[in-house]
């Protein structure tokens, strides 16, 4: 096992925890999972978003001190906005246009579409109520929301990220404007410690192929019996064919186009980042590691991914605004198929990019932020119960695709600004 390269450590962690878990499932031993292994996912996702906000501070102040020049920061901030709102648009047109084309909305009869709302009436309800939470304040309340009142507060919260990358943007502009004898001593502080924090990054990964066997057994007692779900075969077909043609063929296509990386170097590069996003079900814990497979694997310079990476964890979520999108299209086939005109579709595309930028990077807030999209779009929300059952698992690989896709800009944005060195190894 010392040999093995991580991800293949990290792939074995996750199919013995699934068989593992089975196992115990079938012995009926689930208690058993949920009080001895679980606790240690629940450590290991601790400790990777433990380590996420002292990441980002500092290793965004190492990376905008390095740049030197305002002018060039505000050269990558906004070809990073604009690759990431390019590629969130393509990725609710490509929902859209599968879940017209396969219609998984047909399938559902009368019968399923009763018992299952039924049965996830009251789970849906509660994200129905978390999301009317969201949708209560003005519209201009999410850019509000980036400027923290207090720095501190928001340090100690890891749903705050827009508002820490903010204030650090500002410690990393005053770096740069006050004189080199001065900004010297306070940057080497902050590069010695961010050697430290990769360091930490390092050690907590040594206990991931463990971490993501008891993130796997958990999952496998705990999500409901899958034979019950035939109905919503198809609408989850949908939603990963999309993701699908995401992550192989329109990434790659970006990386070769635009930065000139052999695909399957990219991912063999972040394939620990990808693995994990897949175990824990969230690109905010995921980031520390697809912040040093970026890094180290791809040659993507610091000063690069120090900025995009954090951001796109936040904001970018393809993965999520494509299943925004079929999700959207199919409970309207299901329940209300005279709610779907040209018009309908095209708001469609707009509230699943605006839901999927303001979707916590965490398990779930897709779904929950669903609801914005479904009400904005006269579908009925209730229908948040249909595809319930089958969120968890789609959750996984939508969060796969969020991180790929910061990845992969992350690379186009560092060559065009000429920070994509060739890595060692690679
Ligand atoms: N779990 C996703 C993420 O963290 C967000 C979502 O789609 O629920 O990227």
């Amino acid at each position: 096992m010392k040999n093995l390269a991580m991800h293949w450590k990290i792939l074995i962690g996750m199919v013995l925890g699934l068989l593992f878990g089975l196992l115990m499932k079938n012995l009926e031993q689930n208690g058993f999972v949920v009080d001895w292994i679980k606790p240690f996912g629940t450590i290991f996702i601790n400790l990777l978003k433990m380590i996420a906000v002292p990441l980002i501070v500092v290793s965004l102040i190492v990376g905008l001190a390095d740049l030197k020049d305002i002018s060039k920061l505000s050269k990558l901030g906004s070809r990073t906005v604009l690759f990431y709102l390019c590629s969130t648009v393509v990725a609710v047109t490509i929902g859209l246009v599968l879940a017209n084309l396969i219609k998984p909305g047909r399938y559902i009869n009368d019968e399923s579409r009763k018992s299952l709302i039924e049965n996830f009436s009251v789970d849906a309800s509660q994200k129905i109520e978390l999301a009317v939470k969201a949708k209560n304040s003005g519209p201009l309340q999410p850019l509000i929301d980036i400027v923290p009142d207090n720095f501190f507060k928001a340090l100690s919260d890891n749903g705050s990220m827009l508002q820490v990358i903010f204030f650090v943007i500002l410690i990393g502009i005053g770096l740069i404007l006050i004189e080199e004898k001065k900004s010297k001593p306070v940057v080497d502080f902050f590069k010695g410690l961010n050697d430290v924090i990769m360091k930490i990054i390092d050690i907590i990964m040594l206990f991931s192929p463990y971490g993501v066997f008891a993130l796997m057994a958990s999952l496998m007692v705990e999500i409901p019996d899958f034979s019950t779900l035939g109905a919503l075969g198809i609408y989850g077909l949908t939603v990963l064919l999309g993701l699908f043609i995401m992550a192989f063929i329109f990434y790659p296509t970006l990386l070769m186009i635009f930065a000139k990386v052999n695909p399957i170097k990219f991912f063999k590069a972040i394939a620990p980042a990808q693995l994990l996003a897949f175990s824990t079900s969230s690109s905010a814990a995921t980031l520390p590691v697809t912040m040093e497979c970026v890094t180290d694997n791809l040659g993507v310079d610091e000063e690069v991914s120090s900025f995009v990476l954090p951001l796109g964890a936040t904001v970018n979520m393809d993965g999520t605004s494509l299943y925004q999108a079929v999700a959207a299209i199919f409970i309207a086939q299901a329940m209300l198929p005279e709610a779907l005109d040209l018009q309908t579709q095209l708001m469609i595309v707009v509230t699943a990019t605006l839901a999927s930028i303001g979707s916590a990077a965490v398990p779930s807030a897709g779904m929950v932020m669903l609801v914005i999209v479904l009400g904005q779009a006269g579908i009925p929300e209730a229908g948040l119960a249909l595809i319930f059952a089958i969120d968890r698992p789609l959750d996984m690989c939508r969060t796969v695709v969020n991180v790929t896709s910061d990845s992969t800009i992350a690379t186009i944005v560092a060559k065009s600004v000429g920070k994509l060195k060739t890595p060692q190894g690679f």
